[in-house]
Order: structure tokens, then sequence, then C-alpha cells
């Protein structure tokens, strides 16, 4: 399902669309005026994508070095090294996480201890409060 944002040419409002299919893309129209001169800003999605890729070659085990994912205190640096390196602060379940990984807790426990991180390390993509305007 893509995500689309669109920027109003009436009034200027951004808007972020979920659309259902990929195969019936349907124009949006402006939820401040109404417009449907809406035109499709690209840049977010491919900001995602290569974000996206970035994480998942993180999320490679042989791009880890010498992290041993069998050994929680192993993770944990390197969870810490992988935080620094995004250069920015991943919120109180990621701290959570690694301090339970120091702990000596199994990323399995730490699951189940944490049901809400959805079994994702690093939760969902946050886009800044931006979120999704409508659903088409
Ligand atoms: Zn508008």
């Amino acid at each position: 399902m893509p995500i689309y944002e669109y920027r109003c040419q009436e009034c200027g409002r951004r808007t972020t669309v979920l659309h259902r299919s990929i195969h019936n893309i349907q124009q949006p129209t402006c939820p401040r005026c109404g417009s449907q001169n809406l035109k499709r800003l690209i840049s977010k999605v491919a900001y995602v994508r290569s974000e996206e890729a970035r994480l998942e070659a993180m999320a490679d085990p042989s791009n880890w070095g010498d992290v041993d994912e069998n050994d929680p205190k192993s993770l944990a640096r390197f969870m810490r090294k992988m935080s620094q390196e995004l250069g920015e602060d991943l919120g109180p379940e990621f701290e959570e996480v690694i301090d339970r990984l120091e702990a000596g807790q199994s990323p399995e426990e730490i699951e189940k201890a944490m049901p809400e991180l959805g079994g994702e390390l690093g939760g969902d993509l946050d886009e800044g409060g931006g979120g999704i305007d409508q659903v088409l």
C-alpha cells in the first residue's frame, strides 16, 4: 500500500494519503479547502525508502561486525552503536530494550515482556507526528 504526500495547489496544505491499492490511485481532496488540485510530492516516499534500506542493512547480521547475536550484552553494544550512527533518539522503549539486553535477557524474553514492540525492535517508522491523513 503506497503512501503519498500531496500539496494542495490552492491553499498549500500538505496531506498524507494511504492508498489501499497501487492499481487504483484515486485523486485525493484537500482536507482544508476541498480542492482536488493536489500535486503529489515524491521526496518523502523516497526518503522513507532509503531509511528503510538503511535499517534493513543494519538488521542484516552480516553487517554487524563482531556482534554475537546470541549474546544479549553484545547485542546491546551493537544497538547503542546503531543508535549513535542514526544520530537520533530512538525513544524510551529502545533504551529499555538495551537495558534489558545488558541485564542478560534474550530478545525473545524482551518481546514477551514488552508486547507493544510488536516483535520489531525499533518499531514503526516515526514520521514525527505526520501520520496518515486520508485512506483512499
Ligand atoms: Zn487546499
